[in-house]
């Protein structure tokens, strides 16, 4: 019968012929046996558990916000590709993607996302022809909707009324919010 001791008590591993990877450290306490580090026999899985949540995380607030394609953009930045073919002069259209993928209005207006007409020319630069004006429309209807309700800080609204970044369909929803 086993010594009931023995069997609640981990086994401290010793395995002297384990090369270093670092002084004092053999490879059996590095990443591929993640179960003998000390303060958690679940490291493997809290990891895996911290990616998955991370993943989910990005992919569920676009969702909910009726922007899925923009979980498509993978940053290439090929669409910086059009330049003067915006004809409002928006330079950094990754920017107006990434911003309404993690809800970003402050990205979103700086980089001239209330001037953007959703004429489309950006797109056929897009490597993966997501639906460019329709991702810009709807982030600029939630943008519209975060003025209305107060959410976006005075100073940003103050700063695109200066630079010239606010169309002239959001003026009155700016100039309000200003008031
Ligand atoms: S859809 Fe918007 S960002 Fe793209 S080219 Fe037209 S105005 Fe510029
Ligand atoms: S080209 Fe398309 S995928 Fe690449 S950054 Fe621009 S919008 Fe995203």
């Amino acid at each position: 019968m086993a010594d009931p001791e023995s069997t609640r008590k981990p086994k401290k591993r010793e395995d002297p012929d384990q090369p270093y990877v670092l002084p004092g450290i053999h490879r059996f306490q590095f990443f591929t046996n993640l179960k003998d580090r000390g303060w958690t026999m679940n490291l493997d899985r809290a990891a895996l558990f911290g990616v998955v949540a991370a993943l989910l995380a990005t992919m569920i607030k676009p969702l909910v916000r009726g922007n899925a394609a923009t979980i498509y953009c993978y940053e290439c930045r090929a669409c910086y590709a059009t330049q003067d073919r915006c004809p409002v002069g928006i330079a950094y259209q990754a920017e107006l993607s990434v911003a309404g993928r993690v809800g970003d209005y402050d990205r979103f207006i700086r980089n001239g996302g209330l001037k953007c007409i959703r004429c489309g020319n950006c797109q056929s630069y897009c490597v993966q022809y997501l639906p460019l004006p329709q991702m810009f429309g709807t982030m600029q209807q939630d943008t519209r909707t975060a003025i209305r309700s107060g959410i976006v800080p005075r100073y940003v609204l103050e700063r695109a009324l200066k630079e010239g970044l606010v169309g002239k369909e959001f003026i009155d929803d700016v100039v309000n919010a200003l008031a």
